[in-house]
């Protein structure tokens, strides 16, 4: 049916992703988040199987496949388990992104391969407590101090930041300058005076720790900053507009999974004498779901698609991520209430994946921002 959208390399890249999402994720996804921690071992598996270098070019490690090769192996993953599309996702797209598109060669040597091998962490550190939407407002600050930068400033809702080596910080190095004088760092989470906060009590995708970043007067050598002085801002759009595909695809793969639940469940589970499949009222309310499910996908896909053959795809990406964060939750409420009181269970994986589902149209630029973003390329 995506024929037009993947190769047969893609759809051997799926093949892999799907085997191992269902042979090693699905057993242990619901531990996961019960216990709030990831197998260390498994994503190492992971490294090994070549998920963190989908998009890192080969002469850094990676594997330097498409966007369609990274849409595939995330909507799979997803599927089984959506904690674990963060890692993917991270190494993949928020981590690597400003490097590869920004990053001197030495930087690129420096930080890449150990990312694509997982045997390395970079968290992406845009958000502050009063600049969330409005990145732009940021307050962290980097002053110039010979060979430095002394940065003071906190970050928040960092993915990923309790378990990584290094932190890409956006700080104002030219207050005056608004957007135009924030600049890239990349920065040891091992230098005096950077701390995490607590991990947050988060309601899905548990696997992963969130916390805030804290700076406070951390001594960062100049060549720690990516691309030109200044000029960060337009590096974290950049890197956001590709990764907004990833969280696409991480949609696909929780509301395919829940409208397969929900197909599975409407045949057993009688009621009045019949399964509730047989109820027109339900037939009719998961057409609606398979429906939009779909369409999220040629969003997803078209996005993806326009981003390999290098035309513009920033309104598809906010398109696609719209469309599919607000369908994926729906059609995964859906699917709970399709379930019933059982649905409302721990003990049956829609709970999950209804907890999971619910940030995909908050992070990576809420679906306010991308309808910001559509309607802005409206108007040009
Ligand atoms: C689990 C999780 C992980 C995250 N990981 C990261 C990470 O790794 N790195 C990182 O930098 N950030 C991360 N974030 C932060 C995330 O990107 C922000 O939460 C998001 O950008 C929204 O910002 P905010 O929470 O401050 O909400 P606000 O910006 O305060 O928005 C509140 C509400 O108002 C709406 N809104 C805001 N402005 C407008 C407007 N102009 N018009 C219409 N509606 C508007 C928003 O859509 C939202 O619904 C993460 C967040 C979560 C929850």
């Amino acid at each position: 049916m995506y024929d037009l959208f993947f190769t047969e390399e893609h759809e051997d890249v799926r093949a892999l992703a799907k085997e191992f999402a269902e042979k090693t994720l699905a057993p242990i996804a619901a531990e996961i988040d019960k216990n709030e921690k990831f197998p260390m071992d498994v994503v190492k598996q992971m490294g090994e199987l070549g998920f963190f270098g989908i998009k890192i070019p080969e002469e850094y490690g990676g594997i330097g496949l498409d966007a369609r090769s990274y849409v595939a192996v995330m909507e799979e993953i997803a599927k089984k388990c959506a904690t674990a599309t963060l890692f993917i996702s991270s190494a993949n797209s928020l981590s690597t992104a400003p490097i590869v598109l920004n990053g001197t060669e030495e930087q690129k040597q420096k930080y890449l391969p150990d990312v694509a091998a997982g045997d390395s962490f970079i968290a992406f550190a845009l958000t502050e407590p009063d600049a969330g939407s409005d990145a732009a407002s940021i307050k962290t600050k980097a002053v110039k101090d010979g060979d430095s930068y002394i940065l003071n400033g906190v970050k928040c809702f960092i993915t990923m930041a309790p378990i990584s080596d290094y932190a890409i910080v956006y700080a104002k190095t030219s207050p005056e300058k608004g957007v135009k004088g924030i600049t890239c760092f990349i920065v040891d989470m091992k230098l005096p005076g950077v701390s995490c906060g607590a991990p947050e009590d988060k309601m899905g995708q548990r696997g992963v720790p969130v916390s805030n970043i804290f700076l406070d007067d951390v001594r960062v050598p100049a060549d720690c900053v990516i691309g030109e002085v200044d000029m960060g801002f337009i590096n974290a759009m950049k890197t956001l507009s590709v990764g907004r595909i990833g969280v696409s695809s991480m949609c696909l793969g929780i509301a395919q999974e829940a409208m397969d639940l929900a197909v599975e469940y409407t045949k057993t589970r009688e009621q009045f004498g019949r399964p509730l499949k047989d109820f027109q009222a339900l037939r009719f309310m998961m057409a609606d779901m398979e429906t939009r499910l779909n369409a999220a996908r040629l969003l997803t896909y078209n996005a993806a698609y326009l981003l390999d053959t290098k035309q513009p795809a920033d309104k598809a990406a906010s398109m696609a991520k719209y469309f599919a964060a607000e369908n994926a939750i729906d059609i995964v409420n859906k699917s709970l209430q399709l379930h019933g009181g059982y649905g409302y269970s721990k003990e049956y994986e829609i709970e999950r994946l209804y907890r999971d589902v619910r940030v995909c149209s908050i992070y990576e630029g809420s679906s306010q921002v991308q309808q910001i973003v559509i309607a802005g390329q409206l108007f040009r």
